[in-house]
C-alpha cells in the first residue's frame, strides 16, 4: 500500500491499526470471519471502476465482457456450491437481499412470520426500526422458556402462530440461534397456510455449503445469505433458488405474455428494485471465495469450526455457565449471564480491555435493554480461520472466566490481555503490517 501510504498517511495508519489488532487480539464475535489474501486482493481492484448495471450478457453499460465473465463465475460457483438452480450475487449485504427477498413476495401491509429478534432473529425479520418492521406486519415465533425444548423452536407451536396470523410469507433464519432447523417441518407449515418459506441463512451459508448443518435448498421457496461470515467471503450478500418455479403472484412477461419465473422477479427486485450498479470487484472476490469453499480444505474448517464451538461450550457449561438450549449444534452459543452477576454491556467491555472481542447480546426473556442485555454471543469461525483447535478455545474460556469474575480487577485483565497476545502470536494472521 505504498501509494496509499503517502498520498493519505492517516487513513492508512488507521488501516494498519486495524490490521494489528486483528492480529493481536482473540475474535469471537460470532458473524466475522478471516479473509484470504487472495479475497482481498480482488476486492482491492480497479473492477470497482466498472459500471455494470444488468445481468451478465444483458447490461445497460458497454465495455462489461470482463465483468460478465467475473459475475458468470461467481454464479456458477455459487450454485454448484449449494446446489441450486439460480442465484443473483449482486446484492450488497445480507439486508439487500433481504429487502429485494421482500419487495418481490409481500405488498407493504402483508403479514409475514419470522423468528422474535428477542430470541435469536435479525432485525430485518421485522424489528420495528427496520423497514421489515415499518413497512410489513410482522408477527414473531419464538424459542421455548423452559421443558425439554427450552431454548429450541418448538414446532408445533410455529404451527399454531401461523394457523392463528394466516401469513403470507415465513421466514427461517438467525443471529443468535446456536441450533439447527427443522425445514421439512417449516415447509410443512409454509403449505398449510399458504405462505412461502424464505430461509435467512446468513450465519450459516458455509456450515450448510460444507454438509455441516441441514440444507434448506430444496424446501425454501427462497433462500438468502451474507458471504462474509461462516462463508468466509467478502462483505456483501446473495439469494439463491433451490427448483425455481413459476411465481405464484401471476406476473407475466410484458411482449410474450408467459408467466415469469420466481428467479426473474427476485432479479428484478435486486436491480432495478432496490439497487443501482453493482460492485463488480466484491463479486470478484465473491467468485474467489466461492472457490475457496468448494474446496476439500473448506469443509474440514467448517467441521472444524462447530467442533470448536461444542468444546467451547462444554468448557463455559463445566464453570458455572449457563449456555441457551444448554449447547450448540452450529458455529456459535448465547450465554446467559444472570448467574454471573454481570451484564453483557460489562462483559463485553471487559473482556474487549484484555482483546477478546465478542458482542453483547439479548437472551430469550430478557429484562434488560438491547444496550445493556443479560447474555453475550460468542463464535468460532475467525478463530478457527487462524487455525485455534480445541484446546486452543478452553484456553481462551478459562482467560474469559477470569475476566469475567473479576470485570474491574486490572491485573487480571492486563495478565490476560498478555496472554492472548502470546496464544494469537502462535496463529499469525496477516503479515502485512509494516513498521
Ligand atoms: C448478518 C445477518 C444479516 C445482515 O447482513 P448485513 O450484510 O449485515 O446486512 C441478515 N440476516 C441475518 C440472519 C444475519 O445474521
Amino acid at each position: 500500500m505504498e501509494d496509499l501510504k503517502h498520498s493519505d498517511p492517516e487513513v492508512y495508519a488507521a488501516i494498519q491499526q486495524e490490521v494489528e489488532r486483528q492480529n493481536d487480539g482473540v475474535e469471537l464475535i460470532a458473524s466475522e470471519n478471516f479473509v484470504s489474501r487472495a479475497v482481498l486482493e480482488a476486492m482491492g481492484t480497479a473492477l470497482t471502476n466498472k459500471y455494470a448495471e444488468g445481468l451478465p450478457g444483458k447490461r445497460y453499460y458497454g465495455g462489461c465482457r470482463f465483468v460478465d465473465e467475473v459475475e458468470d463465475l461467481a454464479r456458477s460457483r455459487a450454485r454448484e456450491l449449494f446446489d441450486c438452480d439460480w442465484v443473483n450475487v449482486q446484492p450488497h449485504s445480507g439486508a439487500s437481499a433481504n429487502a429485494a427477498i421482500y419487495l418481490t413476495i409481500l405488498q407493504p401491509g402483508d403479514t409475514f412470520l419470522g423468528l422474535d429478534l428477542a430470541h435469536g432473529g435479525h432485525l430485518t425479520h421485522g424489528s420495528p426500526v427496520n423497514f421489515s418492521g415499518l413497512l410489513y406486519n410482522a408477527e414473531y415465533y419464538g424459542v421455548e422458556q423452559e421443558g425439554p425444548l427450552a431454548g429450541r423452536i418448538d414446532m408445533e407451536r410455529v404451527r399454531e402462530k401461523a394457523l392463528q396470523v394466516q401469513p403470507k410469507m415465513i421466514s427461517i433464519g438467525a443471529s443468535a440461534y446456536p441450533r439447527d432447523f427443522d425445514y421439512e417441518a417449516f415447509r410443512a407449515i409454509a403449505d398449510e397456510v399458504g405462505a412461502l418459506l424464505w430461509m435467512d441463512m446468513a450465519h450459516t451459508a458455509g456450515l450448510i455449503a460444507a454438509g455441516e448443518l441441514n440444507n434448506p435448498m430444496k424446501h425454501a421457496h427462497v433462500v438468502s445469505t451474507t458471504t462474509h461470515k461462516t462463508l468466509r467471503g467478502p462483505r456483501g450478500g446473495m439469494i439463491l433458488i433451490g427448483d425455481d418455479f413459476e411465481n405464484p403472484f401471476g406476473k407475466v412477461a410484458p411482449k410474450s405474455g408467459r408467466v415469469k419465473r420466481m428467479s426473474e422477479l427476485l432479479d428484478s427486485a435486486v436491480f432495478p428494485g432496490m439497487q443501482g450498479g453493482p460492485l463488480m470487484h466484491v463479486i470478484a472476490a465473491k467468485a474467489v471465495a466461492f472457490k475457496e469453499a468448494l474446496n476439500e480444505e473448506f469443509q474440514d474448517y467448517s467441521r472444524q469450526t462447530i467442533l470448536n464451538a461444542s468444546a467451547m461450550a462444554d468448557a463455559f457449561m463445566d464453570r458455572g455457565y449457563h449456555l441457551v438450549s444448554d449447547g450448540t449444534d452450529n458455529h456459535l452459543m448465547l450465554i446467559d449471564l444472570r448467574n454471573k452477576g454481570i451484564t453483557g454491556k460489562q462483559a463485553e467491555a471487559a473482556l474487549g480491555r484484555a482483546e477478546i472481542t465478542v458482542n453483547k447480546n439479548m437472551v430469550p426473556n430478557d429484562d434488560k435493554s438491547p444496550f445493556v442485555t443479560s447474555g453475550i454471543r460468542i463464535g468460532t469461525p475467525a478463530m478457527t480461520t487462524r487455525g485455534f483447535e480445541p484446546a486452543n478455545f478452553v484456553q481462551v474460556v478459562e482467560m474469559m472466566d477470569r475476566v469475567l469474575t473479576n470485570p474491574d480487577d486490572e491485573s487480571v485483565t492486563l495478565a490476560v490481555r498478555g496472554e492472548v497476545k502470546e496464544l494469537c502470536d502462535q496463529f499469525p494472521l496477516y503479515d502485512f503490517v509494516l513498521p
